[in-house]
């Protein structure tokens, strides 16, 4: 059975001034409705009422999303592919400004098909990468020789060095 995860507090720093920043929809797969909500506090913003563990697999699974595919068949996918390039590039560039590192330990949750954790192995982070799904933990491993780990050992990682 479905159930959705409520937030009363910051589910990063716990303070309980929270309330909600803005609506958005899910165009790409579901069409519903999701509620961004912000902490007071630490600014943090995250899904309020998100469904929980057993039942957000759904709202992943879509013919269309390419970071799962990574085809570069066709105009779209070409041009998906370049501005992902460019994207990777700049989130690896704010990811080395705001730790003052040029490379050093990182942890990825939710690496899709591997290209963020690709991108940041070539700059010499070492890369510990957590993807639920195993046809995306497939396609990292052919598309990009990356090996990414389902999440259920998320909780032993900090007993290990990554
Ligand atoms: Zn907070």
């Amino acid at each position: 059975m479905s159930s959705l995860i409520h937030y009363t507090a910051c589910p990063v720093c716990s303070a309980g001034t929270i309330k909600e920043a803005l609506r958005v929809k899910d165009h790409s797969v579901s069409g519903e409705e999701f509620s961004i909500w912000e902490c007071a506090a630490c600014h943090f913003r995250f899904t309020q009422d998100v469904p929980d563990a057993a039942s957000i697999g759904p709202y992943y699974q879509s013919e269309d999303y390419i970071s799962h595919s990574n085809t570069s068949k066709g105009l779209i996918n070409r041009l998906y592919q370049a501005v992902r390039k460019r994207t990777l590039k700049r989130k690896r560039k704010l990811v080395q400004q705001q730790t003052g590192m040029g490379k050093g330990q990182l942890l990825d949750i939710g690496s899709g098909t591997g290209a963020f954790v690709s991108e940041m192995e070539k700059s010499g982070w070492r890369v510990t990468g957590l993807e639920p799904d195993s046809g995306a933990r497939q396609v990292a491993r052919e598309s990009f020789g990356v090996n990414l780990q389902d999440t259920s050992g998320f909780f032993s990682i900090a007993s290990r060095s990554i």
